[in-house]
């Protein structure tokens, strides 16, 4: 079989790259589940820009601030005046995402997986298995949108992510959580490596973590987590658990084969999230794919490398820098830096200017105001200035 494009995988950063490519050109999108948004891998914390307005039903609620919970009992809250984020029924966005595709014309193969990848000439041939057996799929393009486990990476030989988050999580009724915060606990017995979180939903609480490089499961953290006063008394409804690929490479783009998503390692260093740069990740990409199909290549397929660097690479590689710091602070450190962005001046420009997909571009800002952060790294951090 051939066609002009094939997307694999239907997550977010897929269906939004197929929705585009699918008004000009024929394309195939790959999902190797049958329903598309299943098993949930996510905690549907994702701001507006993330989220399209043809989307927007799978909004449950918004939050307005966060309360950080330092790992020696210190509490920095941030409250902003209105809503900063959407907090979604990701199984139904992504769904609404993946059929939006459809609409637009892309061909859905479902309960289809790529098991492998390889480019000669002008040709991409995928071999796909489905139930009816194994078949190749021959196309001029591929966009790899299958995620932290990506063949389409490996088959375009770039490096793997620099860190690999692994995440766990539980929807709980009965928690007792304010609707118009989100919790944020951190510390090296909490979720080493990263930071748990507790998130309104409707009715329900998203309690989970990612921890990466640590000595236990992550379902061990989660277990104390859970044993918490708020949480203690509630009912655990459902478990969800996934990595997050963290760290972008340079580029996104090897040949024939572009990346989108997590699978081009594009989820937000310091908060792991991925929706909103796999969604805008997937139009930039289409943009320059359809502009080099048009134009009979005058555009190079690697514009798709400087479109996301401009957009948001910059931040994410900015953010991997203050991670690195982050990971190796013990938890007086991580007390002492949140008491610092405690401190009046900070708390207020955080709160008036903090945004959840840009939270590195204020770190030279920040730092000004409290040049004592400086003790944390001093290298690293005279670079973020
Ligand atoms: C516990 C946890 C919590 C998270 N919370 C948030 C959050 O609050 N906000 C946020 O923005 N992000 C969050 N994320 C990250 C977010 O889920 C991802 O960044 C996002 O899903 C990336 O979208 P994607 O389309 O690139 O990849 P995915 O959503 O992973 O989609 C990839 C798709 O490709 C399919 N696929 C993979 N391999 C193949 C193959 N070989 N053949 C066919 N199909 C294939 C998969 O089945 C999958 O459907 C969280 C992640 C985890 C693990």
């Amino acid at each position: 079989m051939r066609t002009d494009i094939v997307v694999v995988g239907g997550g977010p950063a897929g269906a939004s790259t197929a929705r585009l490519l699918a008004r000009y050109r024929d394309v195939h999108i790959i999902e190797e589940h049958k329903t598309p948004g299943e098993p949930l891998q996510c905690a549907g914390l994702v701001t507006q820009r993330g989220v399209p307005m043809f989307a927007r039903e799978s909004v449950i609620c918004e939050v307005r601030g966060a309360r950080i919970h330092s790992p020696l009992g210190f509490t920095l809250t941030l409250e902003a005046r209105s809503s900063r984020a959407y907090v979604l029924d990701r199984s139904h966005f992504d769904r609404i995402m993946f059929h939006k595709a459809v609409d637009e014309g892309a061909v859905p193969r479902v309960g289809a997986s790529v098991r492998s990848v390889a480019h000669a000439g002008g040709t991409v041939t995928c071999e796909v298995r489905d139930d009816s057996g194994m078949h190749h799929v021959q196309s001029r393009l591929l966009i790899g949108a299958d995620g932290y486990k990506s063949i389409c990476r490996r088959a375009a030989r770039l490096p793997p992510p620099k860190h690999m988050l692994t995440g766990i999580q539980v929807d709980l009724k009965g928690a007792e959580l304010d609707s118009d915060f989100v919790e944020l606990y951190m510390g090296t017995k909490v979720a080493p490596g990263f930071f748990a979180w507790a998130i309104p939903a409707g009715d329900l609480a998203r309690v989970g973590l990612c921890t990466w490089d640590s000595e236990d499961l992550p379902a061990v953290y989660l277990k104390k987590l859970l044993s918490r006063p708020q949480f203690a008394k509630a009912r655990k409804v459902s478990t969800a658990s996934g990595k997050i690929p963290i760290g972008p490479g340079k580029t996104a783009v090897r040949g024939r084969v572009m990346l989108v998503g997590d699978a081009a390692c594009h989820a937000k260093p310091l908060s792991g999230g991925g929706v909103f740069t796999g969604v805008r990740g997937g139009e930039l990409c289409a943009d320059v794919v359809i502009r080099h199909l048009e134009g009979q290549g005058e555009v190079e397929l690697d514009e798709y490398d400087r479109l996301w660097r401009d957009e948001f690479g910059k931040e994410l590689s900015r953010a991997f820098r203050i991670r690195r710091v982050f990971v190796n602070l013990s938890d007086k450190k991580i007390d002492r830096a949140l008491r610092i962005f405690a401190e009046p001046e900070i708390k207020s420009l955080l709160e008036r200017s903090g945004d959840i997909d840009y939270p590195a571009s204020l770190s030279s800002s920040v730092l000004r105001l409290a040049p004592k952060l400086a003790q944390f790294s001093p290298q690293i951090i005279e670079s973020l200035l």
